[in-house]
């Protein structure tokens, strides 16, 4: 049995006691640092309706005059394009690429365990005309912190988006590439906080909204080492300024559809789809494909905030207008929070823990006030309809 006490998920992120849904999407006012207007409506769905105002053309333009900025002509890379070997990241460096004549190196920090589908995947963004830089950290140290993170965190993913962030800046730096293109900003196309740019990555946001207060640098004070930690922790602000590195997001700058990625990188950068069907815990069979411990990433987000890996789904595909609401409800009562049972053995393994301490730490971070037990069964207190 580990010694752990129950978390107050409410004080943690700051979610109200009272569940309410948007009207508009399925997505829920406990999603940490959401905002909702007074017509009930989520920020996120406000932003993507607002999207309709804006002329493409010219934030093309924008892009363009931005790439002019940087692009090189004595064969070296000149942006770097963070990777997993997903639809969006594929979208992103192959237009780079073949639209608008950039020299993109794709970095991608390695899944904890890759899936076939991830792998395949990942391999065939390569053979499409793309280098890469795959970056894996220590086993032994990733799996400890995975572990610790479940733990502290309530989050297994935490190791993987350290280095999703501070890697490809520290790629950046090495090869001396000073623009980096992001994907899409999870604040603004997902909802949260209304200060966070829609444009560009600021390294002051950083800590509040990648990773979610805990920065890599706090685990020297609980069991890890500066060996462990130097490749989780990022550069300095200071150092990022001082080199002049520029961190966009894709998503500015052209319309973010994933559904459309999905058409996109299926013609031009040999993606799949999962082949086993559609992931646990959704409906969808594209998104997020690559780690086999994702599922958990997404549990825990259900546990914690009531929402998980299909509300999020839907939620988008509402407001790309893809599904109706009702569809999207009815979809979210199937699937949301499904059991990630088909990698539940490995994930133990990986981790070192038992079913009971894995079911120790699930309850630590079962929010009270989203839950109830009826015939020794969770049931969530308000569901979405
Ligand atoms: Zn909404």
């Amino acid at each position: 049995m580990l010694k752990i006490k129950k978390k107050n998920i409410r004080k943690i992120y700051n979610t109200p006691e009272i569940v309410k849904f948007c009207k508009n999407c399925v997505v829920s006012n406990q999603r940490p640092r959401i905002s909702f207007d007074k017509d009930g409506i989520c920020n996120a769905c406000v932003n993507i309706k607002n999207k309709i105002k804006i002329n493409w053309k010219d934030r093309e333009k924008e892009l363009k005059q931005l790439l002019s900025k940087y692009r090189k002509n004595n064969g070296k890379f000149d942006v770097i394009v963070p990777s997993s070997g997903g639809k969006d990241s594929a979208v992103v460096a192959h237009k780079l690429k073949y639209k608008y004549n950039m020299n993109p190196l794709t970095v991608t920090w390695a899944p904890h365990v890759y899936t076939d589908i991830g792998w395949k995947n990942f391999q065939a963004l390569i053979h499409s005309g793309l280098s890469n830089i795959l970056g894996t950290p220590n086993g032994l140290v990733h799996r400890r912190l995975t572990r610790e993170s479940l733990i502290e965190i309530g989050d297994p993913f935490q190791p993987f988006i350290y280095g999703q962030v501070s890697f490809p800046v520290k790629m950046a730096l090495q090869f001396d590439v000073k623009l980096i293109m992001d994907g899409e900003n999870g604040e603004f196309e997902y909802g949260g906080d209304n200060e966070a740019s829609e444009k560009s990555f600021s390294p002051k946001d950083e800590i509040k909204f990648w990773f979610s207060d805990f920065e890599a640098k706090k685990w020297l004070k609980k069991g890890f080492t500066k060996k462990d930690m130097d490749i989780y922790i990022p550069p300095s602000i200071d150092e990022i300024v001082s080199k002049k590195i520029n961190r966009q997001f894709w998503s500015y700058f052209n319309f973010w559809d994933p559904q459309e990625h999905y058409y996109y990188s299926t013609k031009n950068t040999g993606f799949k789809a999962n082949p086993d069907g559609r992931s646990e815990g959704t409906y969808s069979k594209y998104a997020s494909l690559d780690d086999a411990i994702d599922g958990f990433h997404f549990y825990f987000m259900f546990l914690k905030f009531g929402i998980g890996r299909a509300t999020s789904d839907a939620a988008h595909e509402i407001r790309d207008n893809h599904l109706t609401r009702n569809e999207a409800v009815r979809l979210v009562k199937k699937y949301d929070g499904e059991f990630p049972i088909k990698y539940y053995k490995k994930f133990l393994e990986y981790c070192n823990l038992t079913e009971v301490e894995f079911q120790q730490i699930c309850d630590s971070w079962r929010a009270k006030h989203l839950w109830t037990k009826k015939n020794k069964k969770w049931q969530l207190v308000k569901q979405v309809s």
